[in-house]
């Protein structure tokens, strides 16, 4: 049973192949280089989430990994935490090791997700967004503070 839309349809994966390939469409320009992630929550305190190098267009089923939310909201909340830790808490959080990761902002879906009370998140990085935050020239990105004037 579909969590996402009650029931109505398709499994979560499939949802979110939808969503992704849908936010990722090239005409939209909402997903520079196809990046962004969607997830989406699952029972027993888990989530379904795009897979660290996955693009949002050609997200199929197997591009999306299930983990633990416990474990990615005890390291957030670990002000010790440093790589190595958070690392740790992403390959702990697999609930089927299959070899891939979740993005490292599956941190900021898993708060969403629980703290925000959303059953579905998708994010994307559009083009628009990206061009406002480039800096003039090349050279100056080292001395760029902020994208927002
Ligand atoms: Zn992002």
């Amino acid at each position: 049973m579909s969590h996402i839309d009650g029931g109505r349809t398709a499994s979560p994966a499939a949802e979110l192949v939808e969503i992704s390939y849908q936010l990722g469409s090239e005409h939209r320009d909402w997903a520079s280089v196809a990046e962004g992630i969607v997830s989406a929550l699952l029972g027993e305190g888990s989530m379904l989430v795009k897979a660290s190098g996955s693009r949002m267009r050609d997200a199929g089923p197997a591009d999306f990994v299930q983990v633990r939310l416990a474990n990615l909201l005890e390291v957030l909340d670990d002000a010790d935490a440093g790589d190595p830790e958070v690392r740790a808490a992403f390959d702990g959080s697999l609930v089927h090791p299959v070899g891939r990761r979740p993005s490292v902002e599956s941190l900021l879906h898993a708060v969403c997700l629980t703290d925000g009370r959303a059953r579905v998140v998708a994010h994307t990085h559009p083009v628009a967004v990206n061009v406002s935050c480039a800096p003039a020239a090349p050279n100056s990105w080292t001395s760029a503070r902020s994208c927002v004037s």
